[in-house]
């Protein structure tokens, strides 16, 4: 996981300071304040700032949430926190708290430990941005790795029992662990910009133009404390994810070496694996879509991964979603064994070329027995979309 080395950069010049912790910007005087390793106080002066304070893990401020054993995961050290739990305190059964893609990594992480794993969550739905026919086969591989699911529960608080954990739910319902780990999101770290005055934009975010700068013309942002573009609605969207992130680190890099960046912005294409399955999605759900003002239609098709006289072929799951207005494609969503994850990326790129289903189901997308029909599922998604529309 670790990328490259702090050394790598100091030998390419760069004046890296790790275990340095920032806690004011001043403005005003263009310098960062702070404290060091050792908790001396810092001070540094800019001509140009950018911020990168990503996001963290969001920990409700419910009782026993600061309980040991409760954890969230999101650095390097969380990780190996984590593995030294399961190595010295004989945990035999964990509470994942939340079922989103990190919460569905580490349940898979943990079965394959022989850990029993429990999953809750308040919302009725596994995956709520999920086509529920999609949804539901996530929902069945979880299952059928012998994870348990608890929707509808909202835990009030975290108690001791004994040697485990207990989870309470506000009508007095519970459900014990010997670890529990939270994973109900992450908020981005733009408390540095909220005091300094900054713009912000969805979920608190930081609020930067194309080329990531903020509301003070010599502060930058990017990754997952800023906010983007989608390219769906052209409205600022937040979603924190990694090659936006990094792209958005060379775009600052590229504008303040003189280059013009003009960075179009997010479809908020995402993939994740749980157990055997590859969940993938590009673009708006039905109810994004409604609330961005388009008028949505939508189509599940479920087709082979593999042509039809192929051996081994499983099932894909399409939902695709189109305006009604203006034919355009909005939004895809993919579930399958094989050949789900990475076929989201033509979708994302029709969302980026701002082409209408009639013209995404025009495309020639590749064809051979191994990896697909003659038409591609999407395309069969896209025929039917076509037809709705
Ligand atoms: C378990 C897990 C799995 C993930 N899997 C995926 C995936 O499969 N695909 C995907 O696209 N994304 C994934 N992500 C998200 C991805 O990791 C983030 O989008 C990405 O790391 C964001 O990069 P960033 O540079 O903005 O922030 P970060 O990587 O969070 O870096 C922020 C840095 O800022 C430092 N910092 C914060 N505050 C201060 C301060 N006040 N002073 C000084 N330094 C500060 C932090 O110490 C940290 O080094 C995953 C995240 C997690 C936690």
């Amino acid at each position: 996981l670790v990328v490259r080395a702090a050394d790598k950069f100091r030998q390419a010049g760069i004046d890296m300071r790790t275990g340095h912790h920032v806690e004011h910007i001043d403005a005003a005087g263009r310098a960062v304040i702070g404290s060091g390793p050792e908790g001396q106080p810092f001070q540094m002066a800019y001509d140009r700032l950018l911020i990168a304070t990503g996001a963290s893990p969001i920990m409700p401020q419910q009782p026993g949430f600061d309980l040991p054993g409760v954890v969230a995961v999101k650095t390097m050290e969380d990780g190996r926190a984590i593995k030294s739990r399961l190595q010295h305190n004989a945990v035999k059964k964990t509470l994942i708290l939340g079922m989103g893609y990190i919460a569905m990594e580490m349940s898979e992480a943990l079965r394959a430990r022989d850990i029993e794993v429990v999953m809750a969550k308040p919302r009725a739905e596994v995956l709520p941005w999920l086509d529920p026919e999609l949804s539901d086969d996530v929902r069945r591989e979880l299952n059928d790795h012998m994870v348990e699911l608890y929707t509808g529960f909202a835990v009030d608080r975290i108690e001791s029992a004994g040697d485990r954990l207990k989870a309470v739910a506000a009508n007095g319902r519970g459900l014990e662990a010997d670890m529990v780990i939270v994973a109900i999101g992450v908020r981005p770290n733009s408390g540095l910009a909220m005091k300094v005055g900054l713009d912000l934009g969805p979920a608190q975010s930081i609020a930067v133009d194309r080329r990531m700068c903020t509301s003070d013309q010599f502060i930058y942002a990017a990754g997952d404390c800023a906010d983007a573009y989608h390219v769906v609605t052209g409205k600022k969207a937040w979603i924190p994810l990694a090659l936006r992130a990094n792209r958005a680190g060379w775009a600052v890099a590229d504008h303040l070496c003189g280059k013009p960046v003009s960075v179009q912005g997010v479809a908020g294409t995402g993939v994740f694996r749980v157990f055997d399955l590859e969940v993938a999605r590009t673009g708006l759900i039905a109810a994004e879509a409604r609330a961005a003002g388009f008028e949505p239609a939508t189509v599940t098709v479920s087709a082979r991964s593999r042509a039809h006289a192929h051996p081994g072929a499983s099932q894909i799951k399409v939902h695709l979603i189109g305006d009604k207005r203006s034919g355009r494609l909005l939004g895809a969503q993919m579930v399958g064994r094989e050949g789900a994850a990475l076929r989201i990326n033509a979708a994302a790129v029709a969302l980026h070329a701002g082409m209408t289903v009639e013209q995404f189901s025009q495309s020639d997308l590749a064809y051979a027995p191994p990896f697909g029909p003659t038409w591609d599922p999407l395309l069969v998604a896209a025929n039917q979309l076509l037809k709705a529309l």
